[in-house]
């Protein structure tokens, strides 16, 4: 027993000693993440924050020579692994931080000084180094009311094979100065620029032997009480080639290009802040940037997280119940995981460097990053912050089906607004239909397809902009009677469909039924079972997302199955 509550004791002191003393070095910056600031001692001279002036001036601004030109110094750093040198001015982490906080203090200097710096300091153990810090730089609201923050932020840390190795060259270019160069770019090109919320330009380490950097800054704010409306994490987004090995759901086959897309990864489906924000990201780009872009680009929100078996540092922000998505290139490396001869993959290796000499010359003249395209991402991703941090607030509704193939909508919260765009989604992550409300707070929308909806609404102001989407609602214009009929409980078709690496299958359920076990049989066409997956079912949708192996395109069958009772079964395609 004394044994036990010794074990207990030392369980419980090593979980406290996961991020402890967590403290921004600069008093000052924490003042603003608290929202506990005068707005008017950091007002702009001239207060530029009209949607058209934002969005088209970070558009003409984002430069990718300036891109490039940080990538090229963050790779000179040889290696930023979190537990290298933190002594040298040349090499290691601390070279490398102190740059990064240095670059973002003299863009402040071109700014009217309103861009703050600080260090986030923590201690934890990673790499035998107790002691980190995440750099991060605040450019305060000027409307202090709402005190919720934007946050945009990418990982400094780079490795090699060895996760600890902190002498090999690790320049990770791809994985991920791309992503710092980026948020870099943004704090140097928004910060022209006034905003109602503040914006956070944060660069984290840690990232790769756990998300400790992220999950320091979400504790930190967490303990504060501090208010996050968004974080958009930017983790390998600058790379166009599909290595060998990339994890699903991602290449359609080595050396394929694409430099007009982006993935953007969240947790959850229906009803998911995550999801909602990642179809705001789109919404906001497609109307007001794709139609006057040279490279117009195709934003892709994903069903999973991440891609199978990898994380990125939007996780930790989730966990702690904050709106969090990633943004990583359509096309990338593969993980270091094996390591063999033939392998040439280059993420997490000492090969995620800047290019290669085509010409054999020494000189680089293939970049691995493509500039341009990062350069596109960076604005996906400032239009985004932009419009979130001068945009309305989030509405709520109330969700009925009245009679058949009609949908009633009641705005019921923050009803103030004269216009709002009612969103309708049926398969797939992105919204079918967008309606505009003009000048009234009911709705009905008939002679809908037969068809599960997914509805959610936002609130638009006089600038016409965008709020976050609300609490996503779900009615059936058809399966009312039918729901009856199957006692209230009716599996879904999955969505998407055809499907390539993923795909969510939910449950309906109607009415309170009392069960032991509940799950998803996957079965293929000469009905071997492929997965079981457990599922628990209560009112409402409940789903269940099932990642699919490479390579095994066809048909397939999913079955509800309740205590041992196939209660029903559906078809599913797997495209490649
Ligand atoms: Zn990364």
């Amino acid at each position: 027993m004394k044994n036990l509550i010794i074990l207990l004791l030392l369980a419980f002191t090593s979980s406290l000693q996961g991020q402890t003393s967590i403290v921004s070095t600069n008093p000052v910056a924490e003042t603003i993440l608290t929202g506990n600031y005068n707005p008017v001692t950091y007002l702009a001279t001239t207060i530029l924050n009209r949607p058209d002036t934002l969005s088209a001036g970070i558009n003409a601004a984002v430069n990718s020579d300036s891109l490039k030109i940080n990538i090229l110094r963050l790779s000179a750093f040889y290696n930023r692994n979190t537990g290298s040198d933190t002594l040298s001015s040349s090499n290691g982490v601390g070279a490398a931080r102190r740059w990064v906080y240095s670059t973002l203090q003299r863009y402040s200097a071109s700014s009217q000084n309103r861009l703050i710096p600080s260090y986030l300091q923590f201690t934890q153990s990673i790499c035998s180094v107790n002691q980190h810090r995440d750099i991060f730089a605040v450019l305060p609201g000027i409307d202090t009311t709402d005190k919720s923050i934007i946050i945009i932020e990418g990982h400094l840390d780079s490795r090699c094979e060895g996760v600890c190795d902190s002498l090999c060259k690790a320049e990770g270019v791809e994985d991920n100065a791309s992503g710092t160069a980026l948020v870099l770019e943004l704090a140097r090109v928004m910060s022209r620029y006034s905003y109602n919320h503040t914006l956070v330009f944060l660069i984290t380490i840690g990232e790769e032997q756990g998300l400790y950097g992220a999950m320091a800054f979400a504790t930190f704010a967490q303990q504060k009480g501090i208010k996050i409306k968004a974080v958009l994490n930017n983790d390998v987004i600058g790379g166009i080639i599909c290595g060998n090995t990339s994890s699903a759901p991602s290449c359609p086959g080595p050396g394929n290009l694409d430099s007009t897309q982006v993935r953007l990864f969240s947790q959850g489906a229906f009803n998911s802040p995550h999801k909602g924000l990642a179809r705001f990201v789109k919404l906001e780009y497609n109307e007001q940037l794709k139609g006057v872009s040279a490279v117009p680009m195709t934003i892709s929100i994903m069903s999973p997280e991440d891609r199978t078996g990898r994380g990125g540092d939007h996780i930790p922000f989730r966990q702690l119940g904050f709106t969090a998505i990633r943004f990583t290139s359509a096309n990338e490396d593969g993980n270091a995981n094996v390591t063999s001869p033939s392998y040439t993959d280059r993420q997490h290796t000492t090969r995620d460097t800047l290019g290669a000499s085509k010409t054999h010359n020494g000189i680089i003249d293939s970049f691995f990053v493509n500039f341009p395209y990062l350069g596109r991402n960076a604005i996906i991703n400032g239009n985004a912050a932009a419009m979130l941090g001068i945009g309305p607030k989030q509405p709520d509704l109330i969700l009925t089906a009245p009679s058949a193939y009609t949908l009633r909508i009641q705005i019921i919260k923050q009803t103030q607004y004269h216009q709002y765009r009612i969103g309708l989604r049926t398969l797939t992550n992105d919204w079918d239909t967008l309606y505009t409300l003009t000048g009234k707070l009911i709705d009905t929308i008939q002679n809908l397809n037969p068809a599960t909806y997914f509805v959610s609404v936002m609130s638009v102001d006089s600038n016409g902009i965008e709020s976050l989407p609300s609490t996503e609602y779900t009615a059936s214009t058809t399966s009312i009677n039918e729901l009856k009929e199957n006692k209230g409980i009716q599996l879904l078709g999955n969505r998407p469909n055809p499907f390539d690496e993923a795909t969510y299958i939910d449950v309906l359920v109607d009415e309170y039924i009392a069960y032991k076990q509940a799950s998803i049989e996957v079965k293929d066409n000469g009905g071997r079972l492929v997965k079981t997956l457990p599922l628990r079912l209560e009112k409402g949708i409940n789903e269940v997302l099932f990642e699919h192996d490479y390579e095994r395109s066809g048909v397939y069958y999913y079955t509800l199955v309740i205590d041992g009772n196939m209660i029903q079964t559906k078809e599913m395609i797997f495209a490649d």
